[in-house]
């Protein structure tokens, strides 16, 4: 195989606009951020890579900034110079200059890989084995935090064929007004759709088995991440009383937190993210594992754009146990893309791109445009 040698890497911050706020249990957004990373071969090849955290650095402690300057200052020398064909060699020298930082890592990978997809002329999807399926069920979040204004979303998701299935960002209310709020929400789907609640971590034991109960008897069908991401036997004690399933997101970042939720039965399925364990081959790690323990995954979001919500299209088909479904929402939640031809969304699927690499090209005019000051 012929070397592609990495001559350079540039990074970029751009924040593009969302099409509503979105309030997390930590914090509201109404843009969203981005750093891109391209890295660029010897013989002309631009890999096109994406890290963007939910809202600044209250979910992982990074945050564009702080990814961009450690890619700038750590990362991106030490792969000057090396081919960028040899992923998992170059996936080594990056855990060995710096601990932790996934996201930032997580986005160097997935310019090596489109890289690799361009070489080979294949979809980044037969690095990993090939497709099992074309797309993926997705769940949408309703997060303005207004009732009215989140069944309104809801029918328009339905109507237009692009979700049937819901989740509801909880925690930035008292539980009490989080428990109105999610009761009015469920009378307005009138059981034509499944809801799921996602906590972000913010309750406590006490609160979660106060309350689900009584949201399990309104119409509550999951319930995400109640918890600590650290407090897998709370987990496992409100899994033990609850009547639906418990899905773990904070919770499982590594291979140790797997065998540890398998090891006290602290979650019914997972939500990988790439992002949050490294990239994509770390994630395909967990999933390998989940799937020896026969526990199903979900092919969960930081809310990427088209590139990064390719990319992990291009994992998430091919791995037998992310069978629970998606919220890979991004590229339309999104009030705009950055690439030429976005992730593809219909009959309430998102769709895997089958050009080789990640599939996308950036559209240089929108990076301008959206380029931070
Ligand atoms: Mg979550």
């Amino acid at each position: 195989m012929n070397a592609e040698n990495i001559e350079k890497i540039e990074t970029q911050i751009i924040d593009l606009p969302l099409k509503r706020i979105h309030k997390f249990s930590a914090t509201t957004i109404n843009t969203k951020s981005f750093l891109i990373v391209r890295i660029y071969t010897n013989n002309g090849i631009m890999g096109i890579g994406e890290a963007t955290t939910p809202g600044g650095p209250w979910w992982a402690g990074e945050a564009v900034e702080t990814i961009k300057v450690m890619i700038d200052t750590y990362l991106a020398p030490a792969l000057i110079g090396e081919n960028a064909l040899q992923t998992k060699k170059l996936l080594l020298i990056l855990s060995g200059i710096a601990a932790g930082n996934p996201f930032a890592k997580a986005a160097l990978e997935m310019a090596l890989l489109d890289i690799k997809g361009k070489a080979l002329d294949v979809p980044v999807y037969e690095l990993f084995g090939g497709l099992l399926r074309e797309s993926m069920p997705v769940k949408w979040p309703l997060a303005q935090g207004d009732p009215a204004a989140d069944i309104a979303e809801a029918e328009v998701m339905m109507s237009a064929r692009l979700a049937q299935e819901f989740k509801v960002k909880m925690g930035y209310m008292n539980p009490d007004d989080d428990v109105k709020y999610i009761t009015q929400i469920l009378e307005g789907l009138d059981g034509r759709a499944p809801l799921c609640g996602d906590l972000n971590a913010s309750w406590n034991e006490i609160n979660t088995q106060k309350y689900l109960p009584v949201l399990i008897g309104e119409g509550l069908d999951m319930l995400e991440q109640p918890v600590a991401a650290w407090n897998k036997q709370a987990m496992a004690r409100i899994r033990q009383t609850s009547t639906i399933p418990i899905l773990a997101d904070e919770a499982v970042c590594t291979p140790q937190d797997v065998n540890e939720i398998n090891t006290c039965a602290a979650a019914d399925m997972l939500s990988l993210k790439f992002a949050k364990s490294g990239g994509l081959y770390a994630t395909q790690h967990l999933a390998q594992l989940a799937d020896a323990y026969g526990i199903s995954c979900f092919a969960g979001t930081f809310l990427e754009s088209s590139i990064g919500t390719s990319a992990f299209m291009h994992l998430a088909a091919t791995q037998g146990n992310i069978d629970g479904g998606s919220e890979l929402i991004g590229p339309i939640w999104l009030a705009d893309d950055i690439v030429q031809k976005p992730v593809t969304y219909k009959d309430n699927h998102v769709w895997v791109k089958h050009e080789a690499g990640l599939g996308v090209s950036l559209d240089e005019d929108k990076i301008i445009h959206y380029q931070r000051k």
